[in-house]
């Protein structure tokens, strides 16, 4: 990679790393083996940024609903210096997804699958206003982006999903969530077996909001090298 975005840059960025995990190899169950790599993935990611090593990078949890350290939103603290202090992070089985930016960011990530009785959930899911799903990936897709708007405020699976109203799709390729607080959006980062979403809060609709993001296995249609780029200029 080239290095996340330098720092003093006056528009928001976030960087994402989604990767295929083989948790066969390690000999442990699916989850358990997710979720230490997708945190070694977010220190990984950190660290490139921090110019410093993996142990060496400030991650600390603080819950927005208690205050409590020991659960809640994970963050970089003591912030360090610069800007991207904002870091979340997500395991489905096999995926991992984790993102750093400079503005409050969540994603999510979760397999591809066709076994969810998605109409016994939608009450919890879909808001009234919400367009109603075509297919299971559509599901998904839905879902990932509530989590990672979840996410974003730190709220995580203790918020109702079908609190959360999506809004419809801008030209932009972002859906700005009439609800949510601060100029929150999310999209969809499409791959051919999980869906992927990214949320972002800025201080005015209109920002420009820059994601990058990294496939250890690149999904169809990007460079060869695994780079997805993806260069979004958001406006309202
Ligand atoms: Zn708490």
């Amino acid at each position: 990679m080239t290095g996340p975005a330098p720092d003093g840059r006056a528009e928001p960025w976030v960087e994402v790393r989604v990767t295929e995990l083989d948790s066969a190899a390690i000999g442990l169950g699916p989850d358990a083996a997710a979720r230490p790599a997708a945190h070694a993935l977010l220190r990984r990611l950190c660290a490139q940024y921090l110019g410093c090593s993996p142990e060496q990078v400030p991650l600390a949890r603080r819950c927005v609903t208690c205050g409590a350290t020991d659960h809640g939103q994970p963050r970089l603290e003591p912030a360090p210096p610069g800007a991207a202090r904002y870091v979340s992070l997500s395991h489905s089985h096999p995926w991992a997804a984790v993102a750093l930016g400079n503005v409050p960011v969540g994603v999510d990530v979760e397999a591809f699958r066709t076994d969810v009785a998605w109409n016994r959930l939608r009450p919890f899911v879909l808001h009234s206003d919400d367009e109603v799903p075509q297919d299971q990936r559509d599901w998904l897709r839905v879902w990932t982006r509530k989590e990672a708007l979840a996410k974003m405020t730190g709220h995580g699976l203790t918020r109702p999903l079908a609190r959360i109203h999506l809004g419809p799709p801008h030209p932009d390729g972002w859906r700005h969530t009439p609800d949510e607080p601060a100029h929150s959006r999310v999209r969809s980062l499409d791959h051919d077996r999980c869906a992927i979403a990214v949320a972002v809060a800025t201080a005015a609709a209109d920002t420009a909001v820059t994601v990058r993001a990294q496939w250890s296995a690149p999904p169809p249609g990007t460079p060869a090298d695994g780079r997805g780029a993806l260069r979004e200029e958001s406006a309202r």
